[in-house]
């Protein structure tokens, strides 16, 4: 199967890809690496049914000729990060309204599958807990920048159910709830990246408000599976699926279980949400998702608890672990999640590290 993964040098894309080359297909990524990174897809280059085009899924002609070398298409490419929303809502709500927009419009011609990426905070400031799809959402004032992100991407849901019902386009559409795991990026305001960076340097973690808001921690080989698990269910067509994992946390005991892991001497600040995101900001003091549809359906189940997933975006980070590709147990064991196939010795994965 030749796949099409928008945003696919990202954070998710690239394990999406991975896992898609593993599982045998052909994988074209089309990223603008605004906030993907090649370094993030470097070791997918020695397969020869992996390629990159760089551009934007704003561009309907290239969407075009891509959709139409592609068997279906994994949607993920998007404006994506609290501070990049609140810096640039222009930009966040245009590239992901847009984008979406362009990708299904193409789809359509031939009707091929599209899983559209969208997200928790769509959920908003709903206070009736865990989340289920079915549920009312609860978004705040446009005034209030964050929620053109929210905005956006429950456009981008509305548009993808839009096809299947008017047009019969086959979309499924997935929230996520924090992703977490190697090659995630620091620099848009992603809190577990922040925080080991910063305990590592030896420097405060800083946490955002009083620390007893809670989420979820997804580790991304899960979401992975749950993705190509869902792609390959007829009856997940036409309908909205959390991915997530019901455990919560405080960023509190986040923080604390870092700089224990670490063995890092930092110490934890505060500081207010208005300090650091403006005085227009709010957030929401819990986020958890009722995962029990798709469990239903594939199977789901999250396989990677909080602390393994701590402990891999540690070694991810640690400077003085060696660079370059790595085969080991636990990485089999991760392709052999994502793929239910590979063992210790075949599975290649690639959690290199980053130029510091
Ligand atoms: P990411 O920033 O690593 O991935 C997004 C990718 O899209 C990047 O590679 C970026 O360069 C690319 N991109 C942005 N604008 C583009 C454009 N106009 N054309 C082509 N490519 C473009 O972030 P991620 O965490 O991997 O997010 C993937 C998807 O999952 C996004 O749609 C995001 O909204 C959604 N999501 C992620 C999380 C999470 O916790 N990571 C949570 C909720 C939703």
């Amino acid at each position: 199967m030749r796949v099409l993964v928008t945003g696919g040098a990202g954070f998710i894309g690239s394990h999406l890809a991975e896992a898609l080359l593993l599982r045998g297909d052909e994988v074209v990524a089309l990223d603008d690496l605004s906030t993907g990174r090649l370094e993030n897809i470097a070791h997918l280059t020695a397969w020869p049914r992996f390629s990159l085009t760089v551009g934007s899924v704003t561009n309907e002609p290239l969407v075009a000729s891509l959709v139409d070398q592609a068997d279906m298409v994994f949607h993920l490419a998007a404006a994506v990060g609290v501070r990049l929303v609140v810096n640039a809502p222009v930009h966040t709500i245009e590239t992901n309204v847009h984008g979406t927009e362009t990708v299904l419009r193409q789809a359509a011609r031939a009707k091929k599958l599209v899983v559209v990426a969208s997200t928790s905070e769509v959920y908003g400031k709903s206070a009736v807990f865990p989340f289920r799809e079915d549920a009312d959402l609860v978004l705040g004032p446009p005034t209030k920048t964050r929620w053109g992100y929210a905005a956006s991407k429950l456009l981008d849901e509305f548009l993808a159910l839009g096809y299947w019902q008017e047009r019969q386009v086959p979309v499924i559409v997935v929230r996520f709830f924090n992703t977490v795991g190697p090659r995630q990026s620091e620099r848009y305001g992603m809190v577990i990246p922040n925080f080991v960076r910063q305990a590592l340097a030896g420097k405060p973690l800083t946490v955002h408000g009083n620390g007893a808001q809670t989420r979820s921690f997804t580790w991304v080989g899960d979401v992975v599976w749950a993705l190509l698990a869902l792609a390959a269910e007829p009856r997940s067509v036409g309908q909205v699926f959390n991915i997530g994992n019901g455990a919560e946390t405080s960023i509190r005991e986040l923080a604390d279980m870092i700089v224990a892991m670490t063995g890092s001497d930092s110490d934890i600040r505060f500081t207010s949400y208005h300090e650091v995101f403006g005085p227009n900001f709010e957030d929401m003091s819990r986020r958890v998702p009722d995962i029990s549809k798709i469990r239903q359906l594939v199977g789901y189940e999250p396989q990677v608890h909080l602390e393994q997933i701590l402990e891999r975006v540690i070694d991810y980070w640690t400077p003085e672990m060696p660079a370059g590709i790595t085969i080991n147990a636990e990485h089999a064991e991760f392709a052999e999640k994502t793929l239910g196939k590979a063992s210790a010795g075949s599975a290649v994965s690639a959690f290199e590290r980053p130029s510091l």
